[in-house]
C-alpha cells in the first residue's frame, strides 16, 4: 500500500491498455503483439502494465537497456524479454543467465558478444538490428550476409531480426517504402522461417498492418496516444488514453486589480480574480513552459496563470472556489478533456516525451475499471491505491 499525502497524482487506467491492446492483436492478425514497457512503460509505471498485458496474451516485452530488463527480471516477470538498444560485453553473460534476448547492433558487436559468451550457461539468445535508413544502430544492409554467417558460425541463439522505422508516422514518405523494400531484399536471403521477424511500431502497425511480419513493437499506441497527429487522424479507432494527471486546490485567494503574482511579477490582474494554487510544478514535469495551458476546474477549463514554480503554480478561477476542489491536467471533465496532445503543442514537442518527463514524486496508482464494473466511477475512484 503506498500512502501519499500530496493530492497531486498521475492516475493509470490499466483497461485502457488492454483495450489499446486488443486493437492491435486484432489488427495485427496472425502476428504477435510485442510490448514496448521501456522508459518506466512510457513513464506508466513498468509492473503494472507488464501485469496487464501478460495477463491479456502478450508474450514478449521489449525494452530500452540492460538495466531494465534486469529490473523486470528480479521483480519475477519471467515473460520473453528483448533489449531493443546496446548491451556491453559485461552483460553478455547476464543476459545468458537471465535468459534476456539482447540486440546484436553491429558487426563489431557481434565480434565482442561472441568473444563473452559464457560457455557453461545456455547460449546467447538474440535478434539482430538491420540498418535500414533510420542510421541509429543496426548492421548495415550490405553487412547482413556476413553476419548471418557470423551468427552461424558462433554460439548464438538466433532467435529474431528487426528494423526500425524512422518516417513511419508521416504522410506517403519516400524514406518509409526504401526501408521496406531494403528489409525485403534481406528476408529472402533469410532461410531459417524459426526467425522471428518484426518490423512496425505503432504508427506502422496502425497504417500498415500488411507489414506485421511475426511481430509487431507497440508502444505508445498501447498507452492510448497517438504516434502522430497525421496517424491520429487516419485511424477508425479511438486510442484510450490511460494517463490522468490530478491534483486538489491547496489555496484559494482574491487577486485585486493590478497585483502581481508569482516569480518574476509577470502576471498582473486586471479586475479583481480569484486564484487558486496547486501542488505541482517543474520539479513534477509540469514545465514552465506550460505557463497559460488549460486545465479542468467542475469541468470548466481555466488557465495556468504566472510562471510555473518548482512544487507549486497557480490558476485563475472563473468564480470562487475552496480547498481540496479537484484540479484536472490531463485526462477528462465532465465534457471537457485535456489531451497529452495538447500539452506537446504547448511545448512545442511530441506527445511521447509528455509521460516520459512526470517525475518520480508523482505518484502513480492505477484505475481497474473492469474489475469494479459494479461501482460508480466514483467509487472506483476510492479503490486507488
Ligand atoms: C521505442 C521503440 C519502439 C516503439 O515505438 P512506438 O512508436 O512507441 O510504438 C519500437 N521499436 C524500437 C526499436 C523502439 O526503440
Amino acid at each position: 500500500m503506498v500512502e501519499n499525502y500530496r493530492p497531486t497524482k498521475a492516475v493509470i487506467d490499466l483497461t485502457a491498455i488492454k483495450s489499446n491492446l486488443t486493437y492491435f492483436q486484432e489488427k495485427s492478425g496472425d502476428a504477435e503483439v510485442i510490448a514496448v514497457v521501456k522508459a518506466d512503460a512510457y513513464g506508466h509505471g513498468v509492473l503494472e502494465v507488464v501485469k496487464t498485458v501478460v495477463a491479456h496474451g502478450v508474450r514478449m516485452l521489449a525494452v530500452a537497456t540492460p538495466d531494465e530488463a534486469l529490473f523486470l527480471r528480479n521483480q519475477g516477470i519471467d515473460t520473453e524479454l528483448l533489449v531493443l538498444g546496446a548491451t556491453s560485453s559485461q552483460f553478455i553473460p547476464i543476459a545468458q543467465q537471465h535468459n534476456i534476448i539482447v540486440t546484436a547492433i553491429s558487426l563489431d558487436w557481434l565480434s565482442m558478444a561472441a568473444r563473452h559468451i559464457e560457455q557453461n550457461s545456455d547460449p546467447l539468445k538474440i535478434h539482430l538490428k538491420v540498418d535500414t535508413g533510420m542510421r541509429r544502430i543496426g548492421v548495415q544492409v550490405d553487412e547482413v550476409e556476413e553476419a548471418f554467417g557470423f551468427i552461424a558460425d558462433h554460439d548464438f541463439d538466433f532467435k529474431g531480426i528487426f528494423t526500425h522505422f524512422a518516417t513511419a508516422d508521416e504522410k506517403d514518405s519516400p524514406l518509409f517504402s526504401q526501408q521496406v523494400n531494403a528489409m525485403n531484399t534481406i528476408l529472402d536471403k533469410l532461410d531459417d522461417p524459426s526467425v522471428k521477424v518484426h518490423i512496425s511500431n505503432s504508427a506502422a502497425a496502425i497504417m500498415h498492418p500488411d507489414l506485421a511480419c511475426d511481430a509487431v513493437r507497440i508502444g505508445i499506441s498501447l498507452y492510448g496516444i497517438a504516434p502522430s497527429p497525421y496517424v491520429g487522424e487516419e485511424m477508425n479507432f479511438d486510442l484510450q488514453p490511460a494517463l490522468s494527471l490530478e491534483t486538489e486546490m491547496i489555496h484559494v485567494k482574491k487577486l485585486k486589480a493590478g497585483e502581481t503574482l508569482s516569480y518574476g511579477a509577470t502576471y498582473r490582474a486586471e479586475k479583481d480574480e480569484w486564484i487558486a494554487t496547486i501542488p505541482i510544478g517543474y520539479a513534477d514535469g509540469m514545465l514552465r513552459g506550460l505557463q497559460g495551458q488549460d486545465v479542468l476546474v467542475k469541468g470548466q477549463r481555466v488557465p495556468i496563470i504566472g510562471r510555473i514554480c518548482m512544487d507549486q503554480c497557480m490558476i485563475r478561477l472563473s468564480e470562487k472556489s475552496s480547498i481540496g476542489e479537484k484540479v484536472q491536467l490531463i485526462g477528462r471533465q465532465g465534457n471537457q478533456q485535456i489531451l497529452i496532445d495538447e500539452w506537446a503543442a504547448k511545448l512545442d514537442t511530441i506527445p511521447y516525451e509528455i509521460p516520459c518527463i512526470l517525475t518520480k514524486r508523482v505518484p502513480r496508482v492505477y484505475l481497474e475499471k473492469a474489475e469494479f464494473s459494479d461501482f460508480s466511477f466514483q467509487q472506483s475512484d476510492k479503490m486507488l491505491r
